[in-house]
């Protein structure tokens, strides 16, 4: 039976990231991954990652990824196609290989497998078209192929958001973004950036039921009352080829359970998950659990996990000292706290967030069916009007993110320590409007405006992640943050530079007293 210092379950972010940490201590490890491609589920984030610059900030997904497998090259042995079946006493590994079962033995294990999609169940959920956002979103970034072409989202926590707005990027036509809460549950931003691309929001409402006979031609939402009942009489239907679920992860904790690590029932973590100590130690000796499988968060917290279970399983073993260890952690520490500062950490779930009917009230302001509008974004230390260009960061959440205060070269925009903090504009430094802060924004929340470019004219300046890009000079209408076509408007700028990241940055004119309405832009005919 071969055998290793530390196998690793899961080449995701936390597997892969404590192989890297265990094997520069010179263990001897091994990844295993059921997947014939190792990264789990970062090759699929084609979006840029919130946070600051050591929580890889702005990068996007498949790049943190492509890093850290470099990180691992060559010191770890990763072995893919190799789901593991069983973890046995005297840390006994069982791995589906090729053809056969393959038996391994440790002394140490960190199991990070990850997490798996809920499923709701309607009236024809289990016809062809019905599929988790997950799914939908390895169809599209790692296949290369659209799930469907008119879609309906349920679910508006950040994994409905994010694969809805990747949905519109491929091409599709997303009809409705349906959820049973009042109130929107992701990020604000990601919500804000789907909704002026005119996607429309149903809150309070859930899928009655999937039209068709052989695969979805249909769909039926319902309004729910306060208790999520659906309400009869309120049925609306879409023509949908395809229905996204987005109705929460669960932790694949099966393995740890059967390794016999003491687990709990905990739905602040998304489930049945390991007690664990503060750096993912079970109670089973020698046995560490990081990532999702451990509670569900992010791939960033998941990264920082990974390390210190890498570390913590190289102390166990001799690799480095406990004073090693300890310096070693510290840090990792105090960056998995920023990160677990905001409103959606887990320890902040139900808690900062005031709904009502319509929506949810954040910092006082009500975020209405996905978007606010401009007299609610004025509320923000980020909308500032002055002379000339400038930033308007609608930032609207105490989001753990700051790559607009790094990035800025004039030191316009200031976060301060707290990362969680809403960005200000700094009326006295002097904005070049290089769109360094439109393009770096993970949330795509900040314009550039110059109010009076022109006797009555403005120009915005906006983030455009989609293909073909317009050109300059051609003509269109502005959208507001709800999607409403507000007036008409010319490109007169567009900026594609390596150092955006693929965000190209485009400006249009438009009226003045549009330059706080107009968020979007639909080319003529488009
Ligand atoms: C749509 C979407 C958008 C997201 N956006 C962000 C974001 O912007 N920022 C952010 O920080 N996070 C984001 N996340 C969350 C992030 O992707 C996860 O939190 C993160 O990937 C968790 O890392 P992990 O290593 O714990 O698990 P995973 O990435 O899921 O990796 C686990 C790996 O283990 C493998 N595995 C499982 N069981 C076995 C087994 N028995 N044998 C062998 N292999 C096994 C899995 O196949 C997988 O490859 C997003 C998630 C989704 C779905």
């Amino acid at each position: 039976m071969k055998r290793y210092d530390l196998i690793i379950v899961g080449a995701g972010p936390a597997g892969l990231s404590a192989a890297a940490e265990a094997s520069k201590r010179g263990m001897s490890v091994a990844v295993f991954d059921e997947n014939a491609k190792p990264g789990g589920q970062l090759f699929k984030q084609i979006h840029k990652f919130f946070g600051s610059k050591k929580h890889k900030a702005k990068m996007r997904g498949y790049r943190i990824g492509e890093q850290l497998l470099s990180e691992v090259k060559g010191i770890a042995d990763v072995e893919l196609n190799s789901p593991v079946i069983g973890i046995y006493p005297g840390r006994e590994v069982v791995v589906r290989q090729g053809d056969g079962i393959v038996h391994y033995c440790a002394d140490s294990i960190i199991v990070a497998t990850g997490a798996s999609e809920n499923a709701v169940p309607f009236e024809g959920w289990t016809l062809p078209g019905v599929m988790g956002a997950g799914a939908a979103q390895t169809m599209m970034n790692l296949h290369g192929v659209k799930p469907g072409e008119n879609i309906l989202m349920l679910g508006s926590g950040n994994v409905g958001l994010v694969v809805a707005f990747q949905l519109l990027q491929a091409g599709c036509n997303v009809k409705a973004l349906v959820d049973a809460a009042p109130r929107i549950g992701g990020y604000g931003v990601h919500a804000a950036k789907i909704a002026r691309c005119g996607v429309p929001f149903y809150l309070s409402h859930t899928v009655a039921k999937a039209e068709g006979t052989s695969c979805v031609t249909g769909a039926v939402i319902k309004r729910v009352d306060e208790h999520f009942r659906p309400i009869a009489g309120t049925e609306k239907h879409f023509d949908v080829d395809t229905i996204c679920l987005a109705v929460g992860l669960s932790p694949m904790s099966q393995l740890l359970m059967m390794a016999g690590c003491d687990m709990e029932d905990n739905p602040k973590r998304g489930g049945q998950v390991p007690v664990c100590g503060e750096y993912g130690e079970t109670s089973a000796p020698g046995i560490f659990a990081a990532g999702d499988v451990s509670g569900i968060e992010e791939a960033s917290s998941a990264m920082i996990e990974g390390r210190m279970a890498g570390i913590c399983a190289a102390a166990y073993l001799g690799f480095c000292t406990e004073s090693e260890k300890w310096t070693a952690l510290c840090p990792l520490k105090d960056d998995l706290n920023d990160l677990r500062q905001g409103m959606f950490a887990p320890k902040s779930h139900g808690k900062s967030l005031e709904t009502t009917d319509e929506g949810i009230l954040l910092s006082g302001t009500l975020l209405k069916k996905g978007h606010i509008t401009s007299e609610e974004a004025e509320r923000f230390p980020g909308v500032v009007h002055e002379a000339g260009v400038h930033p308007v960061i609608e930032c609207t959440q105490n989001i753990p993110c700051n790559p607009c205060q790094d990035v800025c070269p004039k030191h316009c925009i200031r976060v301060g320590s707290n990362i969680t903090a809403l960005p200000e504009v700094d009326k006295s430094a002097n904005c070049i409007g290089c769109g360094m802060c439109v393009a770096s924004c993970p949330g795509q929340a900040i314009f550039l405006l110059n109010e009076n470019c022109a006797p009555g004219f403005a120009t915005v300046t906006l983030p455009y992640e989609f293909l073909p890009l317009p050109q300059k000079g051609r003509k269109g209408k502005a959208l507001d943050r709800a999607g409403k076509p507000v007036c008409s408007a010319e490109v007169v700028g567009v900026k594609a530079s390596p150092a955006f990241d693929h965000t190209a940055i485009l400006t249009i004119k438009v009226p003045s007293e549009m330059a706080m309405d107009a968020r979007f832009f639909k080319e003529e005919g488009a």
